[in-house]
């Protein structure tokens, strides 16, 4: 038995392209000896970034829970105790709809040291692969993030439509015609232009464009799926037009950020 306690790095993956990982989540995935992670992370390349660690697929999906969060935090706090250095990697920010709190204090009530690497969140970069910036000068000076997991209640509803800024809808096909019904309901413009946007870096993403009282009989035309990220604001008509592919996206920033 080990008498060396072991540590947790909870590591934001950011949206799913390795490239969008930050240095230190990098870094801290190369000092790996086992990494918990997530359908969402970016986990195509974690043989070569993690190569010292074991990996585990914790991947949860949508209906489906092969491994339940009390579990994954039992594996989690169980390597640690044994003296593992362990990252649990997950999609995104950890803390923006990620359990990351939960994880943070079950490895605080058992002693364990614990560090959180932020990532990029798919709430702000998933509408940027689209072409689509969630706050712009003199279009919209806020935006609000919102899990559409539950059904929004009435005052919610209400008050998103009445702040007049972008609205990041994380977990939202589920329960789209509520919300857009709601929002209309509450006063939003019918024409708000809308957007859906589908598994954002990957070769499969996909935007679908409407408007409030569109975006429904749009979105079932295309059979648009989890994961998808909705945003609804008049940023969305910024948008160069069509799907912008999301790795020329990152090509062009490269591009800016060195002219
Ligand atoms: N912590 C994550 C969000 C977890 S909730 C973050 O900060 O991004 C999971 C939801 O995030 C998905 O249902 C979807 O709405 C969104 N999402 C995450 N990655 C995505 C991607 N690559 N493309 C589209 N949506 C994504």
């Amino acid at each position: 038995m080990s008498t060396r306690i072991g540590s947790v790095t909870l590591v934001g993956g950011g949206p799913g392209d390795p490239d969008l990982l930050t240095v230190a989540g990098v870094r801290a995935l190369s000092e790996a000896d086992i990494v918990l992670y997530d359908r969402l992370a970016p986990h195509e390349t974690l043989a070569a970034m993690a190569p010292r660690a074991e990996l585990v697929d914790v991947g949860k999906r949508p209906g489906h829970h092969p491994i339940p969060q009390e579990e994954i935090q039992r594996m989690m706090v169980a390597a640690a105790l044994d003296g593992a250095n362990v990252v649990r990697l997950k999609g995104g920010d950890p803390f923006v709809f990620g359990r990351g709190g939960e994880e943070v204090e079950a490895c605080r009530s058992a002693g364990i040291p614990v560090v959180v690497v932020p990532g990029v969140t798919s709430a702000i970069s998933v509408p940027a692969a689209a072409g689509i910036p969630v706050t712009h000068r003199n279009t919209s000076r806020m935006f609000t993030v919102v899990s559409g997991h539950a059904p929004l209640s009435p005052a919610e509803l209400e008050h998103l439509a009445g702040l007049g800024g972008t609205i990041v809808i994380l977990m939202g096909i589920t329960n789209l015609p509520s919300i857009t019904a709601g929002l209309l309901r509450f006063g939003m413009a019918p024409a708000m232009p809308v957007a859906v946007i589908e598994q954002g870096y990957s070769a499969r993403q996909r935007t679908t464009f409407g408007e409030l009282t569109t975006i429904l009989t749009e979105s079932v035309q295309a059979r648009v799926a989890s994961p998808a990220v909705v945003i609804i604001g008049e940023v969305v008509s910024l948008a160069r037009g069509g799907d912008t592919d999301a790795s020329a996206v990152l090509v062009d920033a490269a591009a800016v950020a060195g002219s």
